[in-house]
């Protein structure tokens, strides 16, 4: 279910229309990571990416399954956004403030802010 929800969130950035390479990510256990501080918490979501490799691993607590599945993949889409090199913004959206799902002009914005050259101008009618 967990890789769904990464399938379903990666599909979601690359829908706002940049081109640009993601890292192999991985889901993986907090309770299991070597780093005491992710053990130690109730409940961490975190992403992390190790550059060496080109991998992000996505730490997970043990206790997603009895949360709302909207609110795992909204998790979700939010960590898949900070191994894409995104941080957070102060704008409405997924990796800013409010409740919504969906990815906003916002999300937009840092993607373009973090991955400008993948980004193209399009506008409809005019010769290029
Ligand atoms: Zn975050």
């Amino acid at each position: 279910m967990l890789t769904n929800m990464l399938a379903i969130a990666l599909a979601a950035w690359s829908a706002l229309g940049a081109v640009f390479a993601v890292p192999t990510i991985e889901i993986a256990d907090s309770s299991t990571s070597t780093n005491a501080d992710f053990r130690a918490y109730e409940r961490i979501w975190a992403a992390w990416t190790y550059v060496e490799t080109g991998e992000c691993a996505i730490w997970v607590s043990s206790g997603w399954e009895t949360q709302p599945t909207e609110a795992v993949q909204r998790t979700i889409t939010h960590e898949v956004g900070h191994c894409l090199w995104l941080t957070h913004h102060n704008g409405e959206g997924v990796m800013g403030h409010g409740d919504g799902f969906d990815l906003t002009p916002a999300d937009r914005m840092e993607l373009w802010r973090v991955h400008p050259l993948s980004f193209r101008a399009y506008v409809p009618g005019v010769a290029r």
